[in-house]
């Protein structure tokens, strides 16, 4: 045998951890921004059928291209979002994570900086990170909300190479007004920036608010990314894309591995996508549970962030981990994430509801469910 001195893992990664939340195996889980409802079995027959169409022909390497995968993805845009999009504006990868990997691929790198506004996603520094891309954050507002002016000057100042919008916004759930998106757009393109509108939760959004696809045809330099993992209850299948100019698309064409989305991907996500009526009315179940967890976490007097998305950003707590403990130690697993004082819960069930909010009052020794 020979034995390495030292692993050589790069100077830049010693001391790092693989990202994740705790996967713990409780009867209410509500810590990954999941959707409760399993697929139907109408569903499952179908993904099943799917997997089983290119079950005899996995000797072969995939689509490369996913050229069905991402015209299903523009019709579905267009069927229940009303914009227009060529499926060349479409790319697809193994969730949403993998879309922004890729972008940072392309256009990040030594010298080059992101610009987010925080609290957001913990999943931006890592992406970053990986392709030696410098991060940089300004904060958002008290109540979590991205001030115009604010985010305009921080364009101008950093000139970043990605300018990261994400909205709805997590873990607050706060969706970013179109102006806003539209003066960020403007400022970036002053030195050649592009801008991610990261909406992996869009479909939750409330009645009025707007999606950022709206304004793809005004800004070249615009990129919705968008996920399967949330409102079409896909976690598990592992698929995200991306909308922008057909220039975007090639660019990260030259970065992503050699079949990166298997047969098996492909087919099973058009499977769920011919499902989206199905799938989107749980997700109006899911906003109306939204709202009236909202209402009764302020009735009980807790402070709330304003959500469009399928989670809840709560307090505010002097010791929240000793808050998240007694939850836990009732069965009920919720998220430790943004500002230190805060808690983040996620949608699920009717009964998953109950559950957390019996648990919280007793948590939190308040007195008096209506
Ligand atoms: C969940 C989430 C994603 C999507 O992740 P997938 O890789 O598609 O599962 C992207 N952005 C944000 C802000 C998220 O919370």
């Amino acid at each position: 045998m020979t034995f390495l001195r030292a692993l050589p893992l790069r100077a830049d990664l010693l001391g790092e951890i693989p990202y994740g939340a705790p996967q713990i195996d409780v009867p209410v889980r509500l810590n990954v921004n999941e959707n409760p409802y399993p697929p139907s079995d109408d569903l499952v027959a179908d993904i099943a059928a799917a997997a089983g169409s290119v079950a005899a022909s996995l000797n072969r390497y995939p689509d490369r291209e996913a050229a069905a995968l991402r015209a299903d993805l523009a019709a579905y845009l267009k069927n229940f979002e009303h914009v227009d999009v060529d499926p060349a504006c479409v790319w697809a990868a193994n969730g949403s994570n993998e879309v922004m990997h890729q972008l940072l691929q392309a256009f990040g790198g030594p010298g080059r900086g992101v610009l987010g506004f925080a609290p957001t996603y913990s999943m931006y520094p890592q992406y970053c990170r990986d392709t030696f891309t410098t991060y940089v954050t300004e904060q958002r507002e008290a109540d979590f909300r991205l001030d115009l002016q604010v985010a305009v000057d921080a364009v101008r100042r950093h000139r970043p190479v990605i300018t990261l919008l994400t909205s709805p916004n997590n873990p607050t759930g706060t969706a970013l007004p179109l102006a806003t998106a539209e003066a960020v757009l403007t400022a970036a393109a002053e030195h050649d920036g592009l801008v991610v509108v990261d909406e992996a939760y869009a479909e939750f959004r409330r009645q009025g608010t707007a999606s950022a696809l709206g304004l793809l045809s005004a800004y070249e330099n615009l990129i919705v990314t968008r996920t399967m993992s949330k409102a079409f209850a896909y976690a598990g299948a592992r698929v995200g894309y991306l909308v922008a100019d057909a220039s975007i698309v090639d660019a990260v064409r030259i970065v992503r591995l050699p079949y990166h989305l298997s047969s098996v991907t492909q087919a099973v996500a058009s499977a769920a996508l011919a499902h989206a009526d199905e799938l989107l009315a749980k997700v109006d179940t899911l906003r109306a549970e939204r709202d009236a967890l909202v209402e009764w976490l302020r009735a009980h007097e807790f402070t709330v962030a304003d959500s469009d998305a399928n989670f809840v950003l709560f307090g505010r707590f002097d010791d929240r981990h000793a808050i998240w403990q007694k939850l836990l130690d009732r069965g009920v697993l919720i998220r430790e994430t943004g500002p230190p004082d805060w808690l983040r819960v996620s949608i699920g069930t009717a009964i998953e509801m109950a559950a957390f909010q019996q648990a919280l009052l007793e948590a939190t020794k308040r007195e008096g469910v209506s």
